[in-house]
C-alpha cells in the first residue's frame, strides 16, 4: 500500500485554493475537492481584492485553476462532494457523495458557508446583483444611489447605520414586522434614514438589475438596491463528525493558521471567521498551509521516511502512480 495523500482539501473557494497553491508550491501531495456552490458565485464582481478588484467570481476561478495546473503534486476534483470524515491510522479518511474514499495525513475544511437572503417572493432572481448584504462588497458601487436595507430588527438597524458611510439614500424596509424600540427609531430617523413596514410582496426590475420594492399597501418604493444582513450558515458538519463541537450558526473560531482542537484539522475562509471577504479567505487558507506544511516537516523529519519528500513528488507526476487511496 502506497501512502496516503499529504493533504485533503474539502472547498475549491478562495481559501481552499490559496491552500492548496501553497502546499503545491512545498511539493505536498494535495487532493483538493469542491461541489462547485462559492459562496459569491452570483455575484457580477469581486470588490477589494487587491490586484483582481472588479473581476468576475468565475474569472477567479479560472485563473487560480489555471495556476494552479503548474504544480504536478496538487490534483481538483471539481463536482465531487464530501459527505463524511473520519479519523483513521493514517489521519483522515473522506468519502464522496459517490462512495470514492480518500486518505490523507492532514485535513483542510474550506468549505464556506450558505446564505438565505430574505423570505420575499422572487428574490432569487435579484440575488448576488441588486440583493445584497456586504458593504465592503457592493457598497461602493452603489455609492450615493437609493438603498434599502431589510428588517427590522437591530441587526438590521445596524446595517442600515453602517450603509451611511455610503449613501444618504436609505430607507428600512421591515416587512410586516419592525422589532425596533422608540429609540432606535429616533436613531433611525436622526440619520435620515425612512422607514417603510408595510408588508413586501415581491420585487421589480429589469433581467437582474432591482428598479422597485413592492408592497401591500402604499407605493412601490424605488431603489437601486435592496441590502439585508446576511446570517450565513458555516457548512462545518465535517469537522463536527470529527468531534469539533461547531456551532451550526456560526463560523467556527479556530486558533492561528485556523488549527483546532481535532490534531490535524484545519478550518479556513468564511467557515471559521468573521471578517467574511474573498482576500481574507485566501490569507486564511495560505495560512493554514503554512502551519500543516509545517506540521507535516517536523512528522517527516521525526519519522526518517524512506522514501524522501522529493521521491514522493516526483511520483505524483507519473500517471501509473495512483497516490489516491481508495478503499
Ligand atoms: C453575493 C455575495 C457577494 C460577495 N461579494 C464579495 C466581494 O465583492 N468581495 C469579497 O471580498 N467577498 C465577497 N463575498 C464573500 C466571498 O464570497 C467569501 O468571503 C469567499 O467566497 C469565501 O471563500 P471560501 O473559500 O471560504 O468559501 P467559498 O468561496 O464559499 O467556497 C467554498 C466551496 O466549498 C465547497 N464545498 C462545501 N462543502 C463541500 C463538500 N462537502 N464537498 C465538496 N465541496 C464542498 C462549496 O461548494 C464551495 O465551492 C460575497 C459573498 C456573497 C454571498
Amino acid at each position: 500500500m502506497s501512502a496516503p495523500l499529504d493533504v485533503l482539501i474539502v472547498g475549491g473557494g478562495p481559501a481552499g485554493l490559496s491552500a492548496a497553491l501553497m502546499l503545491g508550491r512545498a511539493r505536498r501531495r494535495v487532493l483538493l475537492f469542491d461541489a462547485g456552490q462559492q459562496r459569491n458565485r452570483r455575484s457580477r464582481r469581486i470588490g477589494g481584492f487587491l490586484t483582481r478588484d472588479g473581476c468576475s467570481p468565475r474569472d477567479l476561478l479560472r485563473i487560480s485553476r489555471q495556476q494552479l495546473r503548474a504544480y504536478p503534486t496538487l490534483e481538483l476534483r471539481d463536482g465531487v462532494e464530501i459527505v463524511s470524515a473520519k479519523p483513521c491510522a493514517s489521519g483522515f479518511q473522506l468519502r464522496s457523495k459517490t462512495g470514492e474514499v480518500f486518505l490523507g495525513r492532514k485535513l483542510l475544511v474550506a468549505t464556506g458557508v450558505t446564505d438565505s437572503p430574505p423570505p420575499i417572493p422572487n428574490v432569487e432572481r435579484f440575488y448576488g446583483r441588486g440583493v445584497l448584504h456586504c458593504p465592503y462588497c457592493d457598497g461602493y458601487e452603489q455609492r450615493d444611489k437609493s438603498i434599502a436595507v431589510y428588517g427590522g430588527s437591530t441587526d438590521a438597524l445596524a446595517l442600515a447605520l453602517e450603509l451611511t458611510g455610503w449613501t444618504s439614500r436609505l430607507c428600512l424596509v421591515s416587512d410586516g414586522l419592525c422589532e425596533l424600540r422608540p429609540a432606535q427609531r429616533r436613531r433611525l430617523s436622526a440619520s435620515g434614514i425612512t422607514l417603510r413596514e408595510e408588508p413586501i410582496t415581491g420585487l421589480k426590475g429589469r433581467g437582474s438589475q432591482l428598479e422597485r420594492i413592492l408592497f401591500a399597501r402604499g407605493e412601490d418604493l424605488p431603489v437601486d438596491a435592496l441590502f439585508f444582513h446576511a446570517k450565513g450558515q458555516a457548512r462545518l458538519d465535517l469537522a463536527r463528525e470529527l468531534g469539533l463541537d461547531a456551532d451550526r450558526r456560526k463560523p467556527l473560531k479556530t486558533a492561528g493558521y485556523g488549527k483546532t482542537r481535532v490534531p490535524g484539522l484545519y478550518v479556513a475562509g468564511d467557515a471559521s471567521n468573521h471578517v467574511q471577504f474573498a482576500i481574507v479567505a485566501a490569507g486564511e487558507g495560505a495560512a493554514a498551509a503554512f502551519a500543516i506544511n509545517t506540521e507535516l516537516l517536523k512528522e517527516d523529519i521525526a519519522g526518517s521516511p524512506r522514501r524522501s519528500r522529493a521521491v514522493l513528488a516526483q511520483e505524483a507526476c507519473q500517471p501509473e502512480t495512483r497516490l489516491l487511496r481508495r478503499a
